[in-house]
């Protein structure tokens, strides 16, 4: 089947296409046929795609919403130009399937989207406000120019946190909270934890539930996961993803009490606060620089700049304190896993946050880790390392396209 992967975003829309069946993901055979993103929707749209195997084409055009975008889109991927030899027309697009951010409480798996579902994504949209009703947009879009034939399912990012025990979960506030207004730890990045998880097992050849690993998530978002007996059983990433992690341009944990500090001392709004905390903090806050690790790796390293170099130490302080906290959580694991834009390609960062866990038996092997970059994934742990360390790409969008078939086809998806 070839199947479209969506993840749209208030004003942008990622896009893949990729063939995958029951059988494919058995003998690992399945494979990406295009992939895309229409940025600035709106307005003059950026329209970046390409083939499989050919050169990127970047475009643009006036699009209004998400509708007209996936418009577009379409009329690409059966065109000529793209030239995907199995897809001619739309008829060859068998299935959508679409990243969705939040899930709450009620989606603990992947589902076909009808009527209810799209309700709950809806019910959902109090604790996602920005996501989730780009994400809505996507499915509606889809729907219009689909029509019912064609069956869409969605892919939640909080699902594989959802066996999270209480004692993960729950915020030490009134419990009624909780009770009325769901107020809670739900953790993102679960596609990628879970993906990264399923690779590490197979990789490993170990059963699901002999998977105890800690998976670390670092890209521009960042988050951790510990994985026990292959289930996500903490997380980083709160109520919302500003928790955990510093992040590119999140702050990640911080004390609640700073908000109305802010708000009296700056003059601030508390939205002009959560704005501070998600889109000018982090990385981009503590170097006043930029949110890009590559950058702020270059200023340290050609210019001393110390404020990058405190931005980046305070970075691996807080992965090495999660990464700690998750071992006694699990009472131990057998492998850290990086994956994510820094994970998979920072041989540096890599080391800089495991330096000084070597009494915790993790220790990475010099040569391997700084082979591990561009998309490689493979072990980097030291020999005698008592837990081990691994490097692998995550792959978000192989495993949505996995699960829409899954679906569709009511086959077990237990990862
Ligand atoms: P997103 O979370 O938006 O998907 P990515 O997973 O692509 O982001 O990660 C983006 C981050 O990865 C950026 O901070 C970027 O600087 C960092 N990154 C990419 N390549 C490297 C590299 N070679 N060295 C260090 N950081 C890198």
């Amino acid at each position: 089947m070839n199947i479209l992967v969506l993840n749209c975003g208030s004003s942008s829309l990622k896009f893949q296409v990729i063939e995958t069946d029951l059988d494919l993901i058995k003998e690992e055979k399945d494979k990406q046929l295009a992939k895309g993103i229409i940025e600035r929707i709106g307005g003059q749209a950026l329209i970046t795609m390409q083939t499989s195997g050919r050169s990127q084409t970047k475009q643009a055009a006036p699009l209004r919403d998400h509708r007209a975008a996936l418009d577009y889109l379409l009329r690409w991927i059966v065109s000529a130009e793209a030239n995907i030899a199995t897809v001619r027309s739309l008829g060859d697009i068998h299935a959508v399937g679409h990243r969705v951010v939040h899930g709450g409480e009620k989606f603990t798996r992947s589902v076909v989207i009808d009527d209810d579902v799209i309700k709950g994504i809806e019910d959902c949209i109090d604790l996602a406000p920005l996501h989730n009703p780009a994400n809505l947009k996507g499915i509606q879009a889809a729907r219009e120019l689909f029509g019912t034939g064609v069956p869409q399912v969605v892919v939640f990012d909080t699902s594989f946190h959802t066996t999270m025990p209480e004692v993960s979960y729950l915020y030490a506030i009134p419990y009624q909270l909780y009770r009325r207004h769901k107020i809670r730890r739900y953790g993102f990045h679960g596609t990628s934890h879970r993906y990264v998880a399923y690779r590490y097992r197979q990789l490993s050849k170990k059963k699901r539930d002999d998977v105890h690993i800690i998976t670390l998530h670092l890209g521009n978002g960042c988050s951790v996961c510990a994985v026990k007996g292959g289930n996500s059983i903490d997380t980083s990433m709160g109520m919302t993803p500003l928790a955990g992690l510093v992040m590119g341009t999140r702050s990640g944990d911080i004390d609640p009490s700073v908000h109305e500090f802010l708000m009296h001392k700056e003059g601030m709004s508390i939205q002009e606060v959560d704005t501070l905390l998600n889109k000018q903090s982090g990385l981009l806050g503590l170097s006043g620089l930029t949110n890009d690790m590559r950058d702020l790796l270059d200023e340290e390293r050609e210019h001393q700049d110390r404020r990058s170099k405190l931005a980046i130490d305070v970075f691996c302080h807080r992965i090495r304190h999660y990464v700690g906290a998750y071992l006694a959580e699990m009472g131990g694991a057998d492998a850290v896993v990086f994956t994510g834009g820094i994970g998979e390609n920072s041989p540096v960062i890599r080391q800089r946050i495991v330096t000084g866990l070597e009494f915790l038996g993790i220790q990475l092997d010099q040569e391997s880790n700084a082979s591990m970059v561009g998309g490689k994934e493979g072990e980097i742990a030291a020999k005698n390392a008592r837990v081990s360390a691994w490097v692998i790409p995550t792959n978000e969008e192989l495993l949505i396209a996995r699960d829409t078939v899954r679906c569709i086809k009511n086959a077990p998806r237990r990862w």
